[in-house]
């Protein structure tokens, strides 16, 4: 079983035995992010925003804000070129802004 699905296969419909999951888990890698946006300007749910810390390469990095409003679509996590951003299903809504030195953690 994965995702909640039983395959039966080929010629049955997949039954679901779960509930998809209602809480994710957004991270950002805090040095990779070049501040170009996308990831924000395509999230439906307003997850995302600019950040204040300035990364090593001089860009202030994208935070989760309302990591509670995340549906889990991950159209920020393809739309964004530098692969800084990843979303998975999560115990609990959660963001978090991973750097060298430590992270910032956003949870509700
Ligand atoms: S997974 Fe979807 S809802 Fe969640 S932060 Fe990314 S774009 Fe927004
Ligand atoms: S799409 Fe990626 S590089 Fe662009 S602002 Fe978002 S996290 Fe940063």
């Amino acid at each position: 079983m994965e995702n909640g699905f039983i395959d039966r296969g080929i010629g049955h419909t997949p039954e679901v035995v779960a509930s998809p999951p209602k809480e994710y888990e957004i991270v950002v890698i805090g040095d990779r992010c070049k501040e170009c946006s996308l990831c924000i300007n395509v999230c439906p749910k307003d997850v995302l925003a600019r950040g204040q810390r300035m990364n090593k390469k001089g860009y202030r990095a994208t935070v989760p804000v309302k990591p509670e409003a995340c549906v889990g679509c991950r159209v920020c996590e393809w739309a964004c070129p530098d692969f800084a951003l990843f979303v998975r299903p999560s115990e609990k809504a959660i963001g978090r802004v991973e750097w060298s030195d430590g992270e910032e953690v956003i949870s509700h």
